[in-house]
């Protein structure tokens, strides 16, 4: 099998999986306990938390361990924004708006929906442009004082886009108001350095970077009120209620500190064939359209839609051929409605039902990228041939 479905998710990293290992079998102390035990889980804890923060460029205080990407989402959205109206200073505008990009991962557009519908706030969408970027501009246009949190992705699950996120940080600073990023699919590929991003917050996920499924970390500036999300025996600072996965902790901390080492190197390989890949796939297939911006994107991100035939029928094709990849995110996989994303970047509903996405692993070699191009070139006529019949 030719896995091409990388921004789903992927394997846990062996150098992580021993990393991991000691915290679920001999030292599997809770970490607030305060016998021995517990001391040496939580010193596992706070060593983790401290190699997170060392590749955020953060202070280890302001990293929080929660159980993915999704939680680290919703924990900035929901706890910047309701921290700012707890923060509020008398005579300041009540903070009641949020600001998303109308491509983000439905983690942060479900969360800001779920403050309009629950706690009486309003949503600015954000547009993106037909390559899937935010201008700064659009972003200055809907950002008010009444804004308590602006959220866009660093880079696209779906397309692949990556965002020019220190200008959209300078223009909601310019207002006042604090910055979080997704920075699930960033992970490994683009600088995660806070400050020099400039961000005031940031979330990231393990199974995307060789940790497993269920961890992830978000680092909010040590200077903003977060109110929790979820509430019990204040652990995480009061943060994050819910005995800490250390053994999480420690893989994410070792597959990040990894990726991060193997940044430069991984990231030109991955652009070089990916770039060799979608020329390929232009040569057997040259009305397929190329999503996503031509040269601001993830190095592993090819995604297309191939005019006239369903994504779907087209990766039943491609996986009867022993090539895996998907038609967008894994989380609407299964929908029949075209994607959000694609929609945004103003593609037609019958064109982005077209959509299909490749995403390569590091692990990818040019042999399985050529037999993958011509899998796909197969597969596609198999479809234009049926849909023709
Ligand atoms: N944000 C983005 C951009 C993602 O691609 C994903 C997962 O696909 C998530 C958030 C959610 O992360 P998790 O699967 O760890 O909950």
């Amino acid at each position: 099998m030719i896995y091409l479905d990388a921004a789903a998710t992927g394997p846990v990293r062996r150098e992580v999986l021993e990393a991991m290992w000691p915290y679920l079998a001999g030292e599997f102390g809770n970490a607030s306990s305060h016998h021995e035990l517990g001391a040496r889980a939580r010193d596992g804890l706070e060593a983790a938390r401290a190699e997170v923060a060392d590749v955020l460029g953060c202070r280890p205080s302001e990293v929080t361990f929660t159980s993915g990407g999704t939680e680290a989402d919703n924990l900035a959205v929901k706890g910047i924004a309701l921290g700012q109206r707890t923060a509020r200073r008398p005579g300041l505008p009540v903070p009641d708006r949020v600001a998303v990009s109308a491509i983000e991962h439905p983690a942060v557009l479900e969360s800001a929906r779920a403050l309009a519908r629950l706690h009486g706030m309003w949503v600015d969408e954000v547009p993106v442009d037909g390559t899937g970027r935010v201008a700064p501009e659009a972003l200055a246009a809907v950002v008010r004082p009444e804004t308590a949190l602006v959220s866009v992705m660093y880079a696209n699950n779906e397309v692949g886009t990556v965002q020019p996120v220190r200008e959209l940080v300078a223009a909601a600073h310019a207002a006042g108001v604090p910055f979080h990023t997704d920075a699930v699919q960033a992970a490994g590929w683009l600088p995660l350095a806070v400050r020099e991003l400039g961000v005031d917050a940031l979330s990231v996920s393990g199974h995307k970077i060789g940790a497993p499924k269920g961890v992830g970390a978000l680092y909010v500036a040590g200077r903003l009120t977060l109110e929790p999300v979820l509430d019990g025996g204040g652990q995480e600072r009061g943060q994050r209620s819910g005995t800490e996965n250390v053994a999480g902790a420690v893989a994410l901390a070792t597959a990040l500190r990894l990726a991060e080492a193997e940044r430069t190197t991984a990231a030109a390989r991955l652009a070089s064939l990916r770039d060799a890949f979608v020329e390929r796939v232009l040569e057997l297939v040259p009305d397929a359209l190329v999503t996503g911006h031509p040269t601001e994107r993830l190095p592993g991100s090819a995604s297309f839609c191939f005019p006239r035939v369903s994504g779907e029928s087209v990766l039943l094709e491609l996986e009867r051929r022993g090539v895996v990849c998907s038609s967008g995110s894994a989380c609407a996989a299964g929908s029949s409605d075209p994607s959000h994303v694609l929609l945004a970047m103003g593609i037609e509903p019958e064109v982005a039902q077209t959509a299909v996405r490749f995403t390569l692993p590091p692990s990818i070699t040019a042999d399985d990228l050529g037999q993958a191009a011509e899998a796909l070139g197969e597969a596609y006529a198999a479809v234009t041939g049926i849909a023709r019949r």
